[in-house]
C-alpha cells in the first residue's frame, strides 16, 4: 500500500532525501556549496522529531555560529509547527559552557567561571610577561596567545607540553612558565579562556565516565553542521559524546537511578549516539585557528560503519557563478573532485572592475547598488564582502554619502568597547568575586584616587597571604596606605558586596525578591558613579560612551523580559559567546558589510567581492604559511558561492594603506575564471570624464556592461593611447592597463588630474615604476599620487 510521506520530504532531491531518512550508527554528508546541507540537518532534526524516534532532549544540534543556531530552531518549528523545547541547538562553545557550569564542581570551578575573550587574555599575558621579563626574550601577549591556542586546540596543556619541550632552551623554559603562570592565574580567577571551554569539557568527560555516561545517555543523536572547521579538540570531543556506555557504567546508572533500561543492548552497554556531520572541505577557512579537515577526510576510518551521501545539485546559485567556483576551486590540489551543477538556468555574467582607487571601487559598489535597488532588489539581499576590515573605510564613506543603509556586520564590536567591558567587569566581579581580572579592571574606574602602585600592592598582598584579590581589598587597612585611598578600596568592596546581597534571595536586602541583571546593572552604575561621570565629563567622546553605557542597560531589559528564569551569569555567557556573524539580526532593510571569514554559510541575491588583489586576497600574511594560498582561494571560494544571481568582483589599481598608497596587481585568483564567465569593466572614472549629472553606473549602463568607456581602448580623453599593456592577461582584467611609464616629472610642474583637477608637482619621489608625485591640487588639496598609472597629464 502507499506509505505516508511526510511533507518534510517535499521538493528534496533523491540523495537530499536518503540524507533525512537515513538511520544509522555515523552520517557523512560532504557537498559543496549551496547543496542543502544546511538545510537537510534542520530537516533531519525535524524527521527525528516527527517520527518520535527522538525527542527533543535527545538532540544535540552544533552550528557554527549562535545566529545559524536560533535560524535552525525557527526552522525545525516551521517544518513541525510547534517549538521543540529541551533540544539543544547551539555552538560548540555554548554547549561546552553550560555541561561546564552544571558539572562546574568536578571540573573544579565555580558555577558562575568568567569566559575570558582574547583581550583578557592578553592582559593576563602581558602582566605574566611584565612579571618575568619575558619581553627581552621577544614573548608578546599576541605571539604566547596565539601559541598557548594553538596548544589547547590539540588538547596539550603545560604538564604535556612540558614533559615534550627541550628545556635546555632558554626560550622554552620560558615559554613553559609563561604558560604556567597563565594556566594558574585563570585557575585562580575560576576563568576559562574560549579554548578551554571545549577542552576542559573533553578533560571532563575523560576524567569522570559517570559524568561523561549521562550526557551519552542523553544525546542520542548529534549533528554537526560546517564540519570541516572543526579542530581537534572539538574532534575529541564529539568522540566523548558518542561513546558507547559500558555494562558496568548502565548498570550503576540504573542503580543510581537513572533510566537507562530502554536504551541498553542486548550486552546490557548503551550504545553510542547515532552521529551525523555535514561538511564541505573546500570551504575550510579555519586552519589558522587549528580546524583540521583531516577530521572529514578520516571521519570514515574514525566512525567504522559510516554512511556517505554527497550532494551534487547546487540550489543556491545561476550556473555561472557555480562554474567561476569550481573553476577557482579546481586549482587547489588534494582535494576530492566535485562537480556542483544549477538547474538555475546560466543567469547574468559576473561583473569585473578594475577601479583606480579603493575609493572609486566604492563608488562603483554604492552606484551598482542603486541600480540594483532601482530595479526592484531589496537592500537587504544585497552584501559586500572584504579580506580585511581595514577596507570598510573607503566603503562606508561612499555609501553614506550615496545614502545607502548599510551595516557592518561584526564591526561594531560592542562588547569590547571599553566602558562596556568596564561596566560588564562590575557585573562579573559580583557573579565571580575571585575574577582578580575583572576587579582590577574596575579598581580604579572611575578614578577613585587609586593608584597602579597600590593595585599592584593589593595584587601581592594578596599572593603573599594565599587569599584572593577581593578579600585584599576587604583587608586593605591592613596595608598601611593612605586614609583616602584605604577609605575608596573599601567604599568599593562594599557596594560589591551591597550588590551581591541583592542576588540572595534569602536577604533582607533584597524583600522583593532576588534583583534581575539589569536592576543589579542600574544599582552598580548608580554606586560607582561609572555612568553619571561620564554624563558629567567635558570629553565629547564621554557622551557616547555614556551612550554605549545606556545601551548596555537597554539589553538587560530585554534580557529580563526574554528570559525571565534566567540571571546573571546567562547574561554574561550570552554576552561571552557574542560571535561576528550574530551581529546580523537587525540587519533587515540594510546591505551587509562583512568580512569573507563572516560570510560563510550566509546567501545574498547579489554579492559584491570586493580587494580581490595580490595582497589581500591571497592576504599577504598567507604566503608564508604552508598551505596559506590554498586556504585563501577557498576564502575565495567560499565569497563567490554566497551569491544566489548577481556576483560582482572588483579590485583598486591603488589602494591607501597605513597613509601610503600602494599599487595592487589583480588578484592570481582571477586568472583561475574562465574569460567568458566575467564581463570586465574598468574604472569610470579614469576612463570617462566628461562628467554629467547621471550616476556613474547609469552612464556605464548605458555604454553598456564590457567596456566601451571613453574612447574605443578606453584611454580617457586628453591622453595619448596607452601602450599595449605587457599580457593578454593583464588587458583582460584591466580593460586598459594606463602606463605613464615614461612621464617625466619634476617639483615645479603642473598637471591634470581627471579627478582632483589642475595642481602642481611639489616633489617627486622613488624611483622606476614606484616614482610618486607629491602634488599640491589647486582645489583638492594635497594628494600622492604613483605617476605609472596616475590619471594626469602634464600641462
Ligand atoms: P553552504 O555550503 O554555503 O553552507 P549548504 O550546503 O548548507 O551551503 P543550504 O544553505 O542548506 O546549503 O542551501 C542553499 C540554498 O538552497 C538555500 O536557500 C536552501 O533553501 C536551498 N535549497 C536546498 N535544498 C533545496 C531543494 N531541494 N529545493 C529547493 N531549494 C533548496
Ligand atoms: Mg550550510
Amino acid at each position: 500500500g502507499e506509505r505516508y510521506r511526510s511533507p518534510l520530504l517535499d521538493g528534496l532531491n533523491p540523495q537530499q532525501r536518503e540524507a533525512v531518512e537515513y538511520r544509522g550508527p555515523a552520517l557523512l554528508i560532504i557537498a559543496g556549496a549551496g547543496s542543502g546541507k544546511t538545510s537537510v540537518l534542520t530537516r533531519r532534526i525535524a524527521s527525528l522529531l516527527e517520527t518520535r524516534e527522538a525527542w527533543p532532549s535527545q538532540i544535540l544540534a552544533i552550528t557554527f555560529t549562535n545566529k545559524a543556531a536560533a535560524e535552525m530552531r525557527d526552522r525545525v518549528r516551521a517544518i513541525l509547527g510547534q517549538g521543540a523545547d529541551g533540544m539543544w541547538i547551539s555552538t560548540f562553545h555554548s554547549s561546552c559552557v553550560r555541561i561546564l557550569r552544571r558539572e562546574a564542581e568536578k571540573a573544579g570551578l565555580t558555577s558562575t567561571f568568567s569566559i575570558y575573550d582574547s583581550a583578557d587574555t592578553k592582559v593576563t599575558l602581558k602582566r605574566i610577561i611584565k612579571s618575568l621579563d619575558a619581553d627581552t626574550l621577544g614573548f608578546t601577549p599576541g605571539n604566547v596567545s596565539a601559541r598557548i591556542s594553538k596548544l589547547k586546540n590539540e588538547l596539550a596543556d603545560v604538564d604535556s607540553y612540558a614533559r615534550n619541550a627541550n628545556m635546555s632552551d632558554p626560550q622554552e623554559v620560558m615559554f613553559v612558565e609563561i604558560f604556567r603562570q597563565y594556566t594558574s592565574r585563570l585557575r585562580a580567577a575560576s576563568a576559562l579562556d574560549f579554548d578551554d571551554l571545549i577542552g576542559e569539557t573533553v578533560y571532563l568527560f575523560r576524567a569522570f565516565p559517570a559524568v561523561a555516561a549521562l550526557y551519552r545517555r542523553r544525546f542520542r543523536h548529534l549533528l554537526v553542521d560546517e564540519y570541516q572547521d572543526t579542530n581537534h579538540a572539538q574532534y575529541a570531543l564529539v568522540r566523548e559524546l558518542t561513546r558507547p556506555v559500558s555494562r558496568e557504567l548502565a548498570e550503576e546508572m540504573e542503580a543510581d537511578g537513572v533510566h537507562v533500561r530502554n536504551l541498553r543492548d542486548a550486552t546490557g552497554a548503551i550504545p553510542g549516539a547515532s552521529l551525523t556531520v555535514v561538511g564541505d572541505s573546500d570551504q575550510s577557512i579555519y586552519a589558522f585557528r587549528g580546524a583540521d579537515t583531516r577530521n572529514i577526510s578520516e571521519f570514515e576510518r574514525d566512525f567504522p560503519g559510516t554512511k556517505v551521501i554527497l550532494l551534487e545539485q547546487n540550489y543556491r546559485s545561476t550556473q555561472n557563478i557555480l562554474s567561476a567556483a569550481n573553476a577557482v576551486i579546481g586549482h587547489n590540489f588534494d582535494r576530492k573532485e566535485k562537480k556542483l551543477w544549477s538547474a538555475g538556468g546560466d543567469g547574468e555574467k559576473i561583473v569585473g572592475y578594475t577601479a583606480y582607487s579603493g575609493h572609486d571601487e566604492a563608488q562603483f559598489v554604492a552606484d551598482e547598488i542603486a541600480v540594483l535597488h532601482q530595479a526592484g532588489m531589496a537592500y537587504r539581499d544585497m552584501a559586500v564582502f572584504y579580506r580585511t576590515n581595514a577596507q570598510t573605510r573607503a566603503l562606508e564613506e561612499i555609501l553614506v554619502r550615496a545614502a545607502v543603509p548599510y551595516r557592518v556586520v561584526g564591526g561594531t564590536k560592542f562588547y569590547e568597547r571599553a566602558e562596556i567591558k568596564d561596566a560588564l567587569a562590575y557585573l562579573i566581579s559580583v557573579a565571580n568575586p575571585v575574577d582578580e581580572l575583572a576587579l582590577r579592571r574596575i579598581l580604579n574606574t572611575p578614578k577613585r584616587g587609586i593608584g597602579p602602585a597600590t593595585e599592584t600592592q593589593l595584587a601581592s598582598f594578596a599572593e603573599a597571604n594565599q587569599i584572593t584579590f577581593r578579600q585584599a581589598m576587604r583587608n586593605a587597612g591592613a596595608l598601611g596606605l593612605g586614609p583616602k585611598v584605604t577609605g575608596a578600596i573599601l567604599a568599593l568592596s562594599t557596594l560589591l558586596d551591597e550588590a551581591a546581597l541583592k542576588l540572595d534571595p534569602a536577604s533582607p536586602a533584597s524583600p522583593a525578591g532576588p534583583a534581575n541583571v539589569s536592576e543589579l546593572l542600574t544599582f552598580l552604575l548608580d554606586g560607582s558613579t561609572l555612568l553619571a561621570g561620564l554624563r558629567n565629563s567635558r570629553d565629547p567622546q564621554d557622551e557616547a560612551r555614556a551612550e554605549n553605557i545606556e545601551e548596555l542597560v537597554a539589553q538587560t531589559k530585554d534580557f529580563n523580559r526574554e528570559n525571565p528564569d534566567s540571571g546573571l551569569v546567562d547574561f554574561l555567557t550570552q554576552v561571552s559567546l557574542v560571535a561576528a556573524a550574530d551581529d546580523l539580526d537587525d540587519a533587515s532593510g540594510t546591505v551587509s558589510l562583512m568580512t569573507l571569514h563572516t560570510a560563510k554559510g550566509l546567501e545574498y541575491e547579489a554579492v559584491f567581492l570586493t580587494g580581490v588583489e595580490e595582497g589581500l586576497l591571497p592576504h599577504q600574511m598567507s604566503a608564508g604559511e604552508p598551505g596559506g594560498p590554498a586556504e585563501e582561494r577557498r576564502l575565495f571560494y567560499v565569497g563567490i558561492t554566497r551569491a544566489r544571481q548577481r556576483l560582482y568582483l572588483s579590485l583598486a589599481m591603488t589602494r591607501a594603506q597605513f597613509g601610503d598608497i600602494n599599487v595592487a596587481m589583480p588578484s592570481r585568483y582571477l586568472q583561475e575564471i574562465p574569460v567568458d564567465l566575467i564581463d570586465w569593466k574598468q574604472s569610470p572614472g579614469m576612463a570617462n570624464s566628461r562628467g554629467g549629472t547621471q550616476p556613474r553606473a547609469l552612464n556605464a549602463r548605458r555604454d553598456g556592461f564590457g567596456g566601451g568607456f571613453g574612447k574605443r581602448d578606453g584611454t580617457p580623453p586628453g591622453l595619448p593611447p596607452a601602450p599595449k599593456p605587457k599580457t593578454e592577461w593583464a588587458n583582460r582584467v584591466t580593460g586598459t592597463v594606463r602606463d605613464n611609464g615614461d612621464l617625466t616629472l619634476a617639483a615645479g610642474d603642473r598637471i591634470r588630474h581627471v579627478d582632483f583637477g589642475d595642481g602642481r608637482v611639489n616633489q617627486v619621489t622613488g624611483d622606476g615604476a614606484k616614482r610618486i608625485a607629491h602634488v599640491q591640487f589647486d582645489t583638492a588639496g594635497a594628494k600622492k599620487l604613483l605617476i605609472k598609472i596616475a590619471p594626469i597629464e602634464k600641462l
